[in-house]
């Protein structure tokens, strides 16, 4: 049995790792959960795995801790985490909070345990980026695209890698020029054509910003300068992940669109184990496309980039700067071509206040200001 912690485990992507570990029950001990609030479906989770801890960020009722498992204890905020982390000393802890908040747990986990960190909250890593570099053999990455990259980079040496592709499938507006995007609403921008997931990362993906972010997550997850790092629309979302070796050959990992793929991997890295979940058969999968991303319209791609390549307090600023702006987007406050333009204006604001080495801290202060001064002029 190995010893699981679940961050985030409310979430979209914490809800179907439970679903893997419910799969393996001989394999897996969950031993810790945690989510934003106190909510129903945390206490369902609870009851079903039984963990040592659960941790929620805000305080939660007493109705909620009473109908918890005996065996179960509640601890509050990140302090709680350290401890539930320092008693329970899980082999694997899985981030999948989503946002800023998700920062702090993935160092917490980094500096208070000895356990693997199976990486899906990207805000750890375009924030803060630079000090994860200690770490990176400690970590493995859980967003569909770096999870496919890393299965093909740990069996090649740094010198044999000319370039990495990370696949997009173009979000609901591909094709779209800037004047349609200018109208689009939210409810459009809610519709992925491929993926399910949280409303943020779906709105990331109809802007691109979410592959912006993926640009910069491979800069610093596998030391490659951005420049070394394409991007290609793949409107089906069956190649995650592409490598290219000096010698000219492409290595593509393709699976079903479905996260417990990667979060599978994860789960039992460094083994493969049998899946239980519909595999790929190639023969009804059809034509496969791969296209150019249409940076002049689609401009938080752009925008990622050159922060990627600038890195921190750029980076940080970034990802608070998008935060509220997808928020503002959501409220009906600005326009979808809005967003862009409101993340630049804060992160070029802001950046001279924050230059200087990153440290947790700052990251998490850049990333909070950046939030806070987007949010406060719509
Ligand atoms: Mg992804």
């Amino acid at each position: 049995m190995e010893e699981v912690a679940i961050l985030g485990s409310t979430g979209s992507v914490g809800t179907q790792a439970l679903d893997v570990v419910r799969r393996h029950p001989d394999r897996f001990k969950v031993v810790i959960l945690s989510a934003k609030r106190a909510s129903r479906r945390l206490l369902e989770q609870a009851k079903a795995f039984e963990p040592d801890f659960v941790i929620t960020e805000e305080p939660a009722p007493d109705g909620f801790k009473r109908e918890l498992p005996t065996k179960t204890k509640h601890l509050t905020g990140l302090l709680g985490l350290s401890l539930a982390l320092e008693r329970t000393k899980p082999k694997k802890v899985l981030n999948a909070v989503s946002g800023i908040f998700g920062i702090e747990p993935s160092f917490r986990t980094l500096e208070h345990s000895n356990a693997l960190l199976l990486l899906a909250n990207k805000e750890t890593v375009v924030a803060a980026g630079e000090l994860l570099k200690p770490y990176l053999e400690r970590i493995v990455p859980v967003d569909s695209e770096h999870n496919a990259l890393f299965q093909v980079l740990r069996n090649l040496k740094r010198e044999e890698v000319k370039k990495l592709y990370l696949t997009a499938s173009g979000g609901p507006f591909r094709g779209m020029g800037k004047e349609e995007l200018k109208r689009v609403r939210p409810e459009q921008a809610l519709k992925h054509p491929r993926w399910r997931m949280g409303k943020k990362i779906t709105v990331d993906s109809a802007t691109l910003m979410n592959k912006g972010f993926e640009v910069i997550e491979a800069r610093y997850l596998f030391e490659v300068p951005v420049e070394r790092v394409e991007v290609l629309v793949h409107p089906q979302s069956l190649v995650h992940g592409i490598v290219e070796t000096v010698d000219g050959h492409h290595f593509l990992v393709a699976y079903p669109t479905d996260m417990r793929y990667p979060l599978q991997h994860a789960l039992f890295y460094p083994e493969r184990v049998a899946t239980d979940l519909p595999t790929l058969s190639w023969t009804s999968v059809g034509k496969l496309e791969f296209e150019r991303p249409d940076f002049d319209t689609f401009e938080c791609l752009k925008l990622a980039y050159e922060y990627g390549r600038r890195g921190f307090p750029h980076t940080a600023l970034l990802v608070g700067a998008d935060e509220a702006a997808v928020e503002l987007f959501l409220e009906g406050k600005i326009s979808f071509t809005d967003i862009p333009a409101l993340v630049k204006r804060t992160v070029e604001a802001l950046a001279p206040r924050f230059e200087g080495p990153p440290t947790v801290e700052r990251a998490v202060e850049a990333a909070a200001a950046a939030y806070a001064a987007a949010k406060g002029s719509a």
